[in-house]
């Protein structure tokens, strides 16, 4: 099957060429967006990661050029008209699970750097300079957690903060038994904004979920907590948690996903001149660290989108019940 694959980088070139043995993947720089459609003509299917956007007009396009599936390589499907694609008679496939460890362990990296200023600390070393100041972090042990949304990768990041002896509160629509036998507590999303120092996300971007951080729910954490989102960008209200930053209410941001990412992230755009102004703001605080959705890009995540995604389009063109299709 000829497959229109974009945004593709060289790991995903890598990958995906050592778990393919069928498929004629036509590799694409491009993102998927109005003007790049007609890129996938000629081709059965498209593959897309998470900043590429199959909106409805995309999607009717897509048809009228023959393609007959989008495989998805990635978890989440916010960026898919999921209703479009069904009208279209264009079954959605995702890969649902890679590495949860992946951005679990990503999202202590960012709390971990934050905490106790290593990156800071790197920086200082190689200039030669030792001094200690300003470098001042705290225990994680004994501090409250909370997590929103205790799914396949927060689960995995309650374990490992209560691996580091931190009391792990949660909020989701349905809790999870096995965390619960575990020492996690559920409770209401204010009772976890209120009591947490940490705050992680990891529930999917819905209609319900969209700006779930914003001016009030700022308000209601812990004055000075953290705020980790390795889920997706619209979860937070930028604007807010830079207002929250500039007053002291926020102590400290790790994202590794922004609600305008599609336009920055993924690109080298160290010659030019960004335009987007909340995010230069947020460059400037010394209490953020922002990586460009890189929690999910270990060996092991990489290796397994690959080979999930081609068994879900060796499944399509068998005919055989696609177990990984998104359905609402
Ligand atoms: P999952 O489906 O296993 O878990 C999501 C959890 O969120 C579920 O327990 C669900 O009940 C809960 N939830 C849904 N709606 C909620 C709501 N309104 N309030 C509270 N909880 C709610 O998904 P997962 O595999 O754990 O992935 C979570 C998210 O992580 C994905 O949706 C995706 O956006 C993000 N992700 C990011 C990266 C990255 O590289 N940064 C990689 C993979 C996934």
């Amino acid at each position: 099957m000829k497959i229109a694959f974009y945004s593709a980088q060289s790991y995903d070139k890598t990958y995906f060429d050592q778990a393919n043995t069928s498929q004629e993947i036509r590799y694409l720089e491009a993102r998927l967006e109005p003007h790049t459609v007609g890129l996938a003509a000629g081709c059965t299917a498209v593959c897309l990661f998470v900043n590429d956007q199959a909106n409805a007009e995309a999607i009717q396009e897509f048809s009228k050029l023959g393609i007959k599936l989008i495989a998805l390589r990635c978890a989440g499907f916010n960026n898919v008209d999921i209703e479009a694609a069904k009208a279209c008679g264009i079954p959605v496939v995702k890969v649902p699970a890679y590495s949860p460890h992946a951005i679990a362990e990503h999202a202590v990296a960012l709390i971990l750097t934050l905490d106790r200023k290593t990156h800071k600390a790197y920086n200082r070393v190689r200039d030669g300079n030792f001094s200690l100041e300003r470098l001042i972090g705290f225990d994680l042990f004994g501090k409250t957690v909370g997590v929103v949304g205790t799914g396949k990768i927060g689960a995995v990041f309650c374990e490992i903060m209560l691996g580091f002896g931190c009391k792990v509160l949660a909020y989701d629509i349905a809790a999870n038994a096995a965390l619960q036998a575990k020492g996690v507590q559920y409770v209401p999303l204010t009772d976890l904004l209120a009591q947490s120092d940490i705050v992680s996300l990891h529930c999917p971007l819905t209609p319900e979920t969209r700006h779930l951080v914003n001016p009030d729910s700022v308000k209601a954490m812990k004055p000075g907590a953290m705020l980790i989102n390795t889920s997706r960008g619209g979860l937070v209200d930028s604007s807010a948690v830079i207002d929250a930053l500039k007053s002291g209410q926020l102590g400290y941001l790790g994202i590794d996903v922004y609600e305008q990412e599609e336009k920055l992230f993924a690109r080298d755009l160290s010659d030019t001149i960004i335009q987007d102004d909340l995010i230069l703001q947020l460059m400037t605080f010394p209490n953020v660290l922002i990586t460009a959705h890189q929690a999910y890009l270990t060996e092991e995540a990489l290796r397994e989108i690959a080979r999930i995604t081609l068994l879900n389009i060796a499944a399509f063109e068998k005919g055989a019940v696609l177990t990984n299709q998104v359905v609402l």
